[in-house]
């Protein structure tokens, strides 16, 4: 399959001629997708950041046996046969707290009172818990009750023990990994780079995010939304603000020192769509112009190290395209499944959706008692589909779509 038609001749004002379909797109996506280099940050920065290197603990947690309850360490066979009416006396001969353990060994018939989380002194086999004891005095205590050997005892590696493996090389670090990565010694990891993503928000119409719509102006939709989704899926955004459709100020910021540009607006055939032919003449645009709906006007392509994104200035477009491809890129680049961060649920459809064959189709639904109902909207500018709507349902190139009463996939937003 020729994935290089429409590349590098200028399309403005023609159409597109012929529309690459989005296997082939994705295909030339793959090809150029590697996670990024590591770096060593420290443990306190990691959460959410995706390992570079398994990790392997050489230390056991804990590293000594220590108790689980509050009471006295003792050998257990000295308590067998204790009950409230043979009460088994037993001599106190010391404390044992959590960081200032009992220095001394301990033999039948004797006891240390012990706090949850210190030492068990050396001879001791159990902790007897308080309320398993009398209180006899400071330095007698009698058994009510027997323990049995190891009962209320933590041993030594019985969380981790040394030379476990850890994690895996491409693990997200959850809060809790850090709790155990820090409980075994380690200070810092290595985590795969953050993609640097330059967000090039283009539309001589836009005012900036925060701005009041007004005249023929409108406020940008996809500056906060792309910035959003790049963060999302492990990026760091680097958005300085509005881009004029202006050749020097587009081409400025095609060239911005950054991993992968995204572009928003300007990426059709028309003549204010000047970033197809800037990427083509920096770099290379192998993809332009895709067979599905919305976001048939994007473009992928390569200036040096970069990775380009042309998506659709249309809102639902523009969110379409960086999920098909600019969010797939960033999240295989930080080290992350290129698989959709959304959740699949399979429910019937309450009504038709039709599809034309050779395109695919995003078609934004609700569940309503359990049921999809397609959203009927005809364009990819009213970015309320995507709000209103709990998620999306795609219909296949060689689909003409689903009959009512079908059951579909539907990609859940939240
Ligand atoms: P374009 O892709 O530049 O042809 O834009 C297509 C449509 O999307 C036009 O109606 C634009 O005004 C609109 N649009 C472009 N960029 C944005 C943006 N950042 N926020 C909201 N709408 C936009
Ligand atoms: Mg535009």
């Amino acid at each position: 399959m020729d994935v290089r038609v429409n590349s590098c001749d200028d399309v403005r004002m023609r159409g597109f001629v012929r529309r690459h379909t989005v296997e082939a797109a994705l295909a030339w996506l793959d090809a150029q997708l590697m996670p990024l280099g590591d770096e060593i940050i420290p443990l306190q920065t990691a959460a959410g950041r995706v390992l570079a290197a398994p990790v392997v603990s050489d230390a056991d947690v804990p590293g000594y046996d220590r108790a689980t309850m509050d009471g006295y360490a003792v050998v257990a066979e000295s308590t067998e046969g204790a009950t409230g009416y043979n009460r088994i006396p037993l001599v106190v001969v010391g404390t044992s707290m959590p960081g200032r353990p009992f220095p001394g060994s301990v033999a039948a018939g004797e006891a240390v009172r012990i706090m949850t989380g210190a030492p068990l002194p050396t001879g001791c086999d159990a902790v007897l818990p308080f309320e398993w004891t009398d209180d006899a005095g400071d330095d007698c205590v009698s058994a009510l009750a027997p323990v049995s050997r190891g009962k209320h005892v933590g041993r030594r590696g019985e969380d981790i023990v040394r030379g476990t493996a850890l994690f895996e090389r491409g693990r997200v670090l959850r809060p809790q990994d850090l709790g155990v990565l820090s409980s075994v010694g380690i200070g810092e990891v290595s985590v795969v780079r953050r993609p640097r993503v330059r967000l090039v928000i283009t539309g001589n119409e836009l005012l900036p995010s925060g701005s009041r719509p007004h005249g023929c102006l409108i406020a940008d939709a996809n500056g906060p939304m792309l910035a959003a989704l790049v963060e999302r899926d492990g990026g760091l955004v680097d958005f300085p603000g509005l881009v004029p459709d202006d050749r020097q100020a587009l081409r400025g910021a095609l060239t911005a020192d950054a991993d992968v540009v995204i572009v928003s607006g300007g990426s059709s055939v028309g003549v204010e769509d000047l970033a197809p032919a800037l990427v083509a003449e920096e770099g290379e645009l192998p993809i332009h112009g895709i067979a599905m709906r919305p976001s048939s006007p994007t473009g992928l392509g390569r200036i040096g190290g970069r990775l380009v994104f042309l998506l659709p200035g249309n809102p639902v477009s523009c969110l379409c395209a960086y999920d098909f491809f600019a969010g797939r890129a960033i999240r295989a680049l930080a080290g992350r499944t290129r698989d959709w961060p959304y959740r699949a649920m399979r429910a019937r459809l309450a009504r038709k959706i039709s599809s034309q064959l050779g395109r695919l189709d995003y078609a934004r639904v609700q569940i309503v008692g359990g049921a999809v109902e397609p959203i009927a909207v005809g364009g990819a500018s009213l970015l309320t589909s995507t709000t209103r709507g709990d998620g999306f349902v795609i219909i296949p190139a060689d689909s003409e779509g689903f009959a009512a009463g079908a059951d579909v996939d539907v990609w859940l937003y939240a």
